[in-house]
């Protein structure tokens, strides 16, 4: 089949290639006309496991191409995915400018029977207006499809390729037809395609994001209230996860939710259902406690270095989660943000983040790629991310070099008794802290003095 999609962005991107994959003549489109460039040359403008080596094979095949002409791409195509961006608006709705500038020239480019199918999440009721539109300007015949997109960055083409299910709000047998055959390289008996009316398709995808934001904004409550009675979230979690009619999945304590969805869908929601006359109070909740859970750290670092002149912090990992350099609505940046405005110097590592950091903060943060050397001399290390290199972290190392030996840990990364053992005072989440005169003093690798005022950063930190 012939395909366009158009927004080469994470979703763009993946949702492209994938179709490549499995055969399909597919160009991706861009209005960023630098991205078109470096996505020609076979470059990746994003970190995403796998997926440099699927477009590389792609490109080759002669089965992918980029451009920038939105137009040109919709009129030599069959199926045309619309996959840009949809950020919140001010008041919390999503923003549909780019999707209805997209359709529009999608509409006037169309040369013959054309299905337009939504990929970006979209409020209900965006299927039927982009319906009108594309009756007032196409002079073609144009279904509009809705085909919700479910996939996690960090293992976004595993979950294209082997959906739990494929979501299609369609109206005309023809529709289900041609959405069915594209999707039956990754669809079967128990992973189907699901079809359904226009509005349910658009709604399922709010409605997932808003239960597994619920799930995660649940257990950080529950683990505050672990901590206030000194149960452990980490054994409740286990004893609760096991139970079939509960699961494990979304069940992890820690900083709360961020990305660039669970936050701008939810308040998306809100905002749409406040408009009907119907109050979301448990997603309000859930707004609630994830806005207070992101920074519940930086309150824990106040507490014990209230005083932040001449105090450094060490961040490890900036992403909103492993495996993705996405940091768009990530704890880690409110935190570095918060820990700046309060006086405190930040050094920070990630394995795949810091370029879009640094476009943020420039040079308000010290960046190392190396872990080690971003807690030298740090009065505090702050676990942000839970990237498998900081689980296996040198932690006796780690101690040698920082300052004072503080770990506050926002992703559960470690066993208390072995930090204590190491000589850390370590705070987690949902678990009783290793407070300073509990932690073994172990001699030879004694934390360094501290030194009251500003101290220049160490020399390998970059700023
Ligand atoms: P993104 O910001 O990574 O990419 C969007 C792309 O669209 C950008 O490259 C932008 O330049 C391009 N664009 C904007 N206007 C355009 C236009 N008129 N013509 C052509 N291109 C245009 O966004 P994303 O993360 O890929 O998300 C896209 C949509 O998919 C959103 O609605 C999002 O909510 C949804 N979604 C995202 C994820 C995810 O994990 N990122 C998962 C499921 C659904």
């Amino acid at each position: 089949m012939k395909i366009a999609i158009i927004g080469t962005g994470y979703v763009g991107l993946v949702t492209g290639t994938c179709l490549a994959e499995s055969g399909n003549q597919v160009v991706c489109v861009d209005i960023d006309a630098a991205k078109i460039a470096r996505l020609t040359r076979g470059e990746i403008p994003i970190y995403e496991p796998g997926l440099a080596e699927l477009v590389e094979r792609n490109l080759r095949a002669g089965r992918l191409s980029f451009t920038t002409d939105t137009g040109a791409a919709a009129g030599a195509s069959e199926v045309v995915f619309l996959a840009v961006g949809t950020p919140p608006g001010e008041d919390g709705a999503a923003d549909l400018r780019y999707l209805f500038a997209a359709a529009e020239t999608v509409a006037r480019g169309i040369t013959g029977t054309t299905l337009l199918v939504t990929k970006s999440t979209v409020p209900v009721g965006t299927a039927r207006r982009l319906l009108s539109l594309v009756h007032q300007r196409a002079e073609h015949p144009c279904e509009v499809v809705s085909n919700p997109e479910f996939l996690k960055e960090g293992a976004a083409i595993e979950d294209f390729m082997k959906p739990d299910r494929v979501v299609v709000g369609c109206q005309s047998e023809r529709a289900r037809a041609v959405m069915g055959a594209l999707y039956r390289p990754f669809t079967s008996p128990d992973r189907p395609v699901v079809f359904m009316d226009l509005e349910s398709a658009e709604m399922t995808k709010y409605v997932a994001n808003a239960f597994l934001a619920t799930k995660i904004s649940f257990i950080n409550e529950m683990a505050r209230l672990c901590q206030a009675t000194g149960a452990d979230i980490e054994v409740v979690r286990r004893g609760i996860g096991l139970d079939r009619r509960i699961g494990p999945a979304f069940l992890n304590a820690g900083l709360g939710y961020g990305g660039s969805c669970f936050p701008k869908d939810i308040r998306a929601l809100v905002n749409l259902a406040s408009h009907r006359g119907v109050d979301l109070s448990i997603l309000r909740a859930v707004e609630r406690v994830n806005e207070a859970q992101k920074l519940s750290l930086v309150d824990v670092l106040r507490r014990i270095l209230p005083d932040a002149r001449g105090r450094r912090v060490a961040l490890w990992g900036l992403a909103f989660k492993p495996e993705t350099d996405d940091i768009r609505e990530a704890p880690a940046i409110h935190m570095a943000t918060d820990l700046l405005s309060l006086g405190y110097q930040v050094q920070a590592t990630d394995p795949a983040a810091m370029a879009n950091t640094r476009a943020i903060f420039g040079d308000r943060i010290a960046y190392s790629d190396d872990p080690y050397a971003v807690v030298e001399g740090a009065d505090a290390l702050i676990i942000a991310t839970e990237w498998s290199p900081y689980r296996a972290a040198d932690l006796a190392r780690v101690r040698g070099l920082m300052r004072r030996p503080l770990i506050l840990d926002g992703r559960n990364l470690y066993d208390p008794e072995t930090v204590r053992e190491l000589g850390f005072e370590y705070h987690s989440i949902g678990r009783r802290p290793v407070l300073r005169d509990e932690a073994r003093v172990i001699g030879a690798t004694q934390a360094q003095p501290e030194p009251a005022g500003a101290s220049p950063l160490p020399l390998s930190l970059s700023a």
